[in-house]
């Protein structure tokens, strides 16, 4: 436990992981793109960063700042949004195959998001694996009680608390809200994201650091905010593999698509030679 020069304990981002953050570029406004981001994340100290939009994969804008922010691992996914078809298997296999990390259900074209927006595409106030994770299940949307929340953990998934669930623009819940559940649930089944990129919330990693003490001083064991920003993480992530080179049945899936077959020399006897 990191203590402050000026007195208490401190939660320390040493290794954390934030798998859910929102740079620019998006359709809506955002605090900071994709480099500023990862480059607080890593002079943070923190392991690994997912980047999230809800318009496009961020797969190949991951592995394009890795290329230029070493130190920290930086990964991306893709949001089962309209741009991408909905409800798309072909998005969900060259994303994966392509080194994404995450495939999120609909956001924001979600049926049940536009009962609650009315609309889709965007939201009323911003315009514009092996486990699953229900995201911020405390936001305005899906909005679960406890029970519903204990019911989906049991079932194998994992809720994915974020700090703009609780920041002060939106207050969808209150901290304590955040505590009793991952008491009921166990840290061990939790996750705890910064869920940022908004300009009305502090960067990325500031906003973990934030949230992570605050869960702390609500009562949460330091152990147990640590599995929660590193231990499931690294294990939802891979982490430990990640750096593994690609296999060979992916290395032929690109190269068959990488070939043209407009160019490729047709299958058959070779046809006899004409006259000049
Ligand atoms: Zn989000």
């Amino acid at each position: 436990m990191a203590t402050s020069p000026y007195g208490g304990p401190l939660i320390s981002l040493d290794g954390a992981v934030d798998l859910h953050c929102h740079p620019y570029p998006d359709l809506f406004p955002r605090l900071a793109d994709d480099i500023e981001i990862a480059l607080a994340a890593r002079d943070a100290g923190m392991r690994a960063l997912v980047l999230k939009c809800h318009h496009e994969s961020t797969v190949s804008r991951a592995y394009l700042v890795q290329r230029m922010v070493p130190g920290i691992r930086v990964f991306g996914g893709v949001v089962l949004n309209s741009y991408v078809g909905g409800i798309n298997p072909a998005a969900v296999e060259a994303a994966l195959r392509l080194g994404g990390k995450e495939v999120w259900m609909p956001t924001v074209d979600a049926g049940y998001h536009a009962q609650v927006h009315g609309g889709t595409g965007g939201y009323d106030a911003q315009q514009g694996g092996r486990r699953q994770a229900v995201t911020h299940p405390f936001f305005r949307v899906p909005n679960l009680d406890l029970d519903t929340v204990e019911e989906v953990a049991r079932l194998g998934a994992m809720p994915e608390f974020g700090y703009c669930t609780v920041s002060p623009a939106w207050q969808y819940a209150a901290p304590e809200k955040i505590v009793a559940a991952v008491g009921r649930v166990g840290a061990s089944r939790c996750l705890l994201v910064s869920d940022t990129g908004q300009r009305h919330n502090p960067m990325p990693s500031e906003a973990l650091r934030v949230f992570a003490q605050t869960v702390f001083e609500k009562g949460v064991s330091e152990q147990d905010v640590v599995t929660m920003i590193s231990r499931n993480p690294y294990d939802l992530l891979d982490l430990d593999s990640a750096d593994a080179p690609p296999r060979p049945v992916d290395l032929a899936w690109a190269a068959r698509l990488n070939a043209d077959p407009c160019l490729a020399p047709a299958a058959g006897p070779t046809p006899a030679p004409q006259p000049q």
